[in-house]
């Protein structure tokens, strides 16, 4: 009889963050195979959990697939772990899970933290559907093609992103989707977790923060509002900005913010539009 492979989630940084199955998993298993054994071993001296453990990550992940299937089929249970959250969830694991069922190898989820989830739940952002994009391309061209390629997806984009990078692409995401809300969710679960909510053209990660683990959400396209012209009665960006100095008392900088925002546009992009139109009428 084959043993079974366990994909077992573990902590995104509060060690408490492990569910009670997860520790009774790794406690009965015959070996656990993590993607950083040195990493894995704090959290197993945590919860006095004393198990032989095998690397298996990125560089290894063919030929330590092999091995540990084999140790599977002559009946060893194995718990599968990767640094951080669940396995598999941009992280290695693709490999020796889709072999062990080829093989008729049962495996066997435990379920518990994933940073997509956490980001999401407490994101603010719709949840009813979301698509969960992992890491973008380094190299910003190709991040750019990437994004387009995801501009028509009508559901909230969940991406992890690398700090150093985090500034470039919202500025590529910006001129890329135009106008939507957006959530930086940072060091979750962590003692400095932060969120930071504001639309894409706005956002702004506070000075010094531009450092931990990432979580980058965009919500979907905006929906046409009340303050679009249709309902308005005005028809360009510049009725509409004179429109709403004229019935809220507002400045033109916060008008054509309101007006960017409801069309699903940048600030940039509506005050070219209504230099445009100013043109169009003095003409
Ligand atoms: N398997 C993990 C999971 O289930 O979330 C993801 C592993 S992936 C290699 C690491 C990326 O996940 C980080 O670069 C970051 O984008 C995100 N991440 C992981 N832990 C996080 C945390 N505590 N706060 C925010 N983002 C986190």
């Amino acid at each position: 009889m084959s043993g079974t492979l366990y994909i077992v989630a573990t902590p995104i940084g509060n060690l408490e963050d492990i569910t009670l199955r997860a520790l009774r998993v790794l406690k009965e298993a015959d070996l656990i195979a993590c993607e950083d054994t040195r990493h894995t071993r704090k959290l197993l001296s945590h919860y006095q959990i004393s198990k032989p453990t095998v690397s298996y990550h990125a560089h290894n992940e063919y030929e330590r697939s092999t091995e540990l299937l084999k140790k599977l089929e002559d009946g060893l249970n194995i718990a599968l772990v990767s640094d951080a959250g669940t396995p598999l969830i941009s992280d290695p694991g693709f490999r020796i899970v889709s072999e062990a069922i080829a093989r008729g190898i049962s495996v066997v989820p435990i379920p518990g933290p994933s940073a997509v989830i956490a980001a999401l739940s407490a994101s603010g952002l719709p949840t009813t559907e979301f698509a969960f994009v992992g890491f973008l391309p380094a190299r910003r061209a190709a991040r750019r093609a990437r994004l387009k390629e995801l501009a028509n997806i009508k559901s909230t984009l969940v991406v992890y992103e690398a700090p150093h990078r985090i500034k470039e692409t919202i500025e590529v995401a910006c001129e890329v989707f135009g106008e939507r809300e957006c959530v930086i969710a940072r060091e979750l679960t962590k003692f400095h977790e932060g969120f930071v909510r504001a639309p894409l053209s706005e956002i702004e990660i506070p000075a010094g923060q531009a450092r931990g683990e990432i979580v980058l959400l965009i919500g979907p396209a905006l929906e046409r509002s009340v303050e679009q012209p249709e309902n308005t009665g005005a028809h360009s960006i510049l009725e509409q900005v004179q429109e709403i100095i004229r019935s809220e008392g507002l400045d033109q900088r916060d008008a054509l913010k309101r007006v960017a925002r409801a069309r699903g546009i940048s600030k940039s992009e509506a005050y070219r539009l209504m230099l445009q139109e100013r043109g169009r009428v003095s003409d």
